[in-house]
């Protein structure tokens, strides 16, 4: 890994942290979801950095993939339990960083130290050469002697420029699997705890959009907003709010290209019995020996 990637790197995980902490520290009764998610990405570009992802805002059993949507009125509620998932690109380079708090009361405390203490043990074995399963087994300990389970369903992911999950996945339980850490490789790394079983599943669509393929379309208008989205988010994750920004019209031109396949909408992931979920994400960048922690 050379310096100008790692001063990306750098760059772009500090950004990313500093937006998790501006995101969370704003999570309050009576506040919109929109606002923080606004917030947070505003304060990316702000500071010389993209959004590599739409800022994920998940609540209670919702584990991941919800953003708000155009106007949306969504409240956070007294004693919820908010999951922000930031992730800033600079030149492609990614730091993806994710947080728990709750909104006034103190009941997930201890849920909440459950995922703190999965990434802690993950943060210290890791490293070049390290089996995958090793850190998975560690994890999946760490949760389960605070008195809860991991999401098994759920990984960390390694990635690459312009790629967010680049091939390699960090489990929260031992699966067996015998690849290694390699040598020059970026890993985001979050586990996900619960009071439920373990489990995620998906649920409605969550407003959040991936280009995944390429193909001649009939409809103009749809064609031309295609031709937009690539232009502005390539391969990245993008949401309904930052394609409507670009054209009124785009949720129906959204809808004809799902339908057509050139996009995924993701699916919210919800926990299966309606476990309450925790998360705790960093991204780590393995190096000349060492595991730096960028966010
Ligand atoms: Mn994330
Ligand atoms: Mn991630």
């Amino acid at each position: 890994m050379n310096e100008e990637e790692l001063a990306a790197l750098r760059k772009a995980g500090a950004i990313a942290r500093e937006a998790r902490e501006l995101g969370a520290s704003m999570v309050d009764e009576g506040v919109s979801l929109l606002e923080v998610a606004e917030a947070v990405e505003g304060h990316i570009i702000s500071k010389g950095a993209k959004p590599a992802f739409p800022c994920n805002i998940s609540i209670n059993e919702v584990a991941a993939h919800f953003t708000p949507r155009t106007g949306d009125k969504l409240r956070f509620a007294n004693g919820d339990l908010v999951k922000i998932d930031v992730g800033a690109h600079v030149d492609g380079y990614i730091g993806d960083t994710a947080m728990t708090v709750e909104v006034g009361t103190r009941n997930w405390t201890n849920l909440i130290e459950s995922s703190a203490r999965g990434l802690a043990v993950a943060m210290e074995i890791i490293g070049e050469g390290i089996p995958l399963n090793t850190v998975g087994g560690a994890v999946d300990r760490a949760i389960r002697s605070n008195g809860h389970v991991p999401v098994s369903n759920l990984t960390g992911h390694s990635m690459k420029r312009y790629n967010l999950h680049a091939g390699i996945s960090v489990p929260s339980f031992d699966d067996g699997g015998a690849v290694k850490v390699p040598g020059d490789i970026v890993l985001a790394v979050e586990p996900f705890a619960t009071n439920g079983v373990g489990q995620v599943r998906n649920s409605k669509p969550g407003n959040i959009y991936r280009i995944i393929r390429e193909r001649e379309l009939r409809d103009k208008a749809a064609a031309e907003h295609f031709r937009l989205l690539q232009e502005n988010f390539g391969t990245l994750p993008f949401c309904e709010r930052w394609a409507t920004a670009l054209d009124p019209k785009a949720s129906v031109h959204l809808r004809m290209l799902v339908r057509h396949g050139l996009v995924f909408a993701y699916p919210i992931l919800t926990e299966v019995r309606g476990g309450k979920v925790s998360q705790k994400e960093h991204t780590v960048v393995i190096h000349d020996s060492v595991a730096e922690i960028t966010t």
